[in-house]
């Protein structure tokens, strides 16, 4: 079936949140997305098809029809998605493989001697009280509940027909309100006493029973004293066993640890409950079409469909839609909920051993060589070294202006934004890349106090590893250089694999490209790297953008130009370096008087001189 002409659908479609569906022929949904502004979205798939990833642009191919619902909110779209995807279970959205749900103590209120059971399934009832998840151990966990606390494990048809106590009374692991050997009160001081031991509150519970072990022994009780000896030491044990306390916090702390795998993420999340650790979970996510950010948005949204959700979830990156998860987070959990990257030494600490669980899990599940990224990449370029770091540079040229050069450094094939660095040319007049590569390395290359990395990776081609290459062979280093280059349909080159390959791989004196596997580890480390400056460039950029509005928008408040003008000018030239371009008669059709114009003209002329005698652009 031919595909419509979604240029044209498009034109029509809202700025508004929302979600859309993609379909095939045979009406099958494909994708669902949410969108900030669906118009954009949308185009931003039928934009630039060389920046899709490959699945992307297969999943474009087959997509026949979109449509979209529109939400009042970014937080709606994202609820409405995540019900999408969970009903429809799309063939290009993120599953979790492994969606069974996890193993739960759950404290039920609606008996008036309410009572424990361990449990695989959420639900919203108010009687209900979760406590978990385990990862392991939650029936030995439910056995203590009922042993030491002796709670009842009856039915409650069971309860209510009793004349006498059961066999749990006699052998003293029940307390046996059924014929009320228990009144109320006390039975609910046995189910305190095990909600405390559930929240980890051990030092609570035991002051609480060494105090009562105390009473009973003034008052010459010396069998409940053994009894509430036998208690104590039985809490200790097994709080022994859990571990120890993990976070001075008593809040309940999710803590996640993403390692990128091949063609997948690998996820480790530690239940952190009262600063003990319950229990562990790893899942693998596949890596569909979206980004990394997309697909660990996609994964919070998922999970905590199925696990309960705590008052903090930790992450060590930060992603953009943060603040809406967690808004999402709180509205699906009806408490508040954060979702914190934190950088204090404690919690990091905690995200170390989230992450060394996840790379622990795939390299076991995958059985993987022990040969590293780097150690492939050191093989497939043929270098003497392992690049345990490696710097890569891209050029930003928006629209002709600002242009810059951002460079990025990863070690041992983590990034380290520490060195990050934007350069802004000296020499180069103009958008060039090639000037600007060349310009970028010699600078970074002369600085005497920082070594060089052990690679170096250029976004493009062959030119732009030429314009690299003049640079480190003047400054006669032996600096390893390569660069990456995404596909183009008008390809010169001869060999067939090579016209229909995603990626290629340019080194010096070598005419054709090397080409990897999708998601070969190498491959993978140069794509990360190359990617992390291009979104660091972007991003760069935006705040110079940013900034300079205000900054000129300031200078013409300055001026005494008001609100709605000063925005009118600013949108009409998009600087104040263009508004000083401007005739006199321009600005009076913007609504400025002549005079106030001719004023403002003659000022930004006088700072333009002044600025050129004492200028000088440099690296920040
Ligand atoms: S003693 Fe009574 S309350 Fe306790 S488990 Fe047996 S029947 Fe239930």
């Amino acid at each position: 079936m031919a595909q419509p002409d979604f240029h044209a659908q498009i034109k029509d479609w809202p700025t508004d949140p929302g979600v859309y569906l993609m379909r095939d022929g045979s009406q099958r949904i494909l994708y669902v997305g949410k969108a900030k502004n669906l118009k954009n979205r949308i185009r931003s798939y039928f934009q630039k098809t060389e920046s899709l990833t490959a699945k992307t642009r297969m999943l474009m191919k087959r997509v026949i029809s979109i449509e979209f619902q529109v939400t009042q909110t970014e937080l709606e779209a994202l609820l409405l998605e995540c019900n999408l995807i969970k009903k429809h279970r799309p063939r290009y959205n993120i599953r979790l493989k492994d969606d069974k749900n996890y193993p739960y103590v759950v404290l039920d209120f609606s008996h008036p001697f309410p009572q424990f059971r361990t449990t695989r399934k959420l639900s919203n009832h108010p009687n209900l009280r979760y406590f978990g998840p385990y990862s392991a151990g939650v029936n030995e966990i439910g056995r203590f509940l009922l042993k030491t606390f002796q709670i009842r494990d009856c039915s409650d048809s069971k309860f209510k027909n009793r004349t006498r106590p059961c066999l749990n009374y006699e052998i003293g692991i029940c307390t046996a309100p059924c014929v009320d050997y228990v009144n109320e009160q006390d039975y609910a001081k046995q189910i305190q006493e095990a909600i405390l031991f559930l929240k980890g509150k051990k030092r609570e519970l035991v002051g609480e029973l060494k105090q009562q072990m105390q009473e009973a022994s003034d008052k010459l009780e010396f069998e409940r004293a053994k009894n509430l000896r036998d208690k104590i030491q039985a809490v200790e044990k097994i709080t022994e066993k859990q571990g120890a306390i993990l976070t001075e916090k008593q809040e309940d702390i999710d803590v996640i640890g993403i390692y990128p795998g091949e063609g997948e993420l690998s996820i480790a999340v530690l239940f952190i409950r009262s600063g003990l650790l319950i229990g562990r979970r790893v899942e693998k996510v596949p890596l569909t079409l979206d980004s990394i950010e997309e697909t660990i948005r996609t994964f919070l949204e998922q999970f905590y469909t199925v696990s309960l959700i705590p008052s903090e979830v930790w992450l060590a990156e930060d992603f953009p839609d943060r603040l809406t998860v967690e808004e999402f987070l709180t509205h699906r959990a009806e408490h508040p909920v954060k979702l914190k990257v934190p950088r204090t030494e404690k919690p990091l600490r905690l995200l170390g051993m989230a992450y060394e669980n996840a790379k622990l899990i795939y390299q076991s599940d995958t059985k993987k060589s022990e040969k590293s990224a780097s150690e492939e990449l050191q093989e497939v370029l043929g270098l003497q070294e392992t690049p345990h770091s490696i710097e890569g540079i891209d050029c930003s040229n928006i629209q002709g202006t600002n242009p810059a050069v951002a460079l990025v450094h990863f070690s041992d094939e983590r990034p380290l934004k520490s060195h990050y660095r934007i350069y802004y040319p000296k020499t180069v007049e103009g958008p060039n890349d090639f000037a600007m590569i060349y310009e970028t390395v010699l600078r970074r290359l002369s600085r005497p106090d920082y070594p060089p990395p052990d690679l170096f990776l250029i976004d493009g081609g062959k030119g732009q590893l030429q314009s690299a290459l003049k640079a480190i062979d003047e400054l006669k280093l032996n600096v390893p250089v390569c660069s990456l280059a995404k596909s183009r349909t008008e390809s010169a080159f001869t060999r067939k694999e090579i016209e229909k390959s995603e990626e290629r791989i340019f080194v010096p004196n070598r005419k054709n490209p090397i080409i990897l596997k999708e998601g070969n580890p190498a491959l993978r480390l140069l794509q990360q790297v190359r990617d992390e400056a291009h979104r660091f460039s972007v991003k760069s950029h935006q705040t110079r953008r940013k900034n300079k509005m205000m900054n000129d928008s300031l200078l013409l408040e300055a001026r005494g130009i008001g609100p709605k003008t000063r925005e009118r000018l600013l949108k009409h030239f998009g600087s104040l370096a263009a508004v000083s371009n401007a005739s006199v008669a321009e600005l009076e059709k913007l609504g400025l008087k002549a005079k106030v114009a001719e004023s403002l003209l003659e000022k930004l002329h006088e700072m333009k001189t002044q600025e050129h005698s004492s200028s000088g652009s440099g690296e920040e």
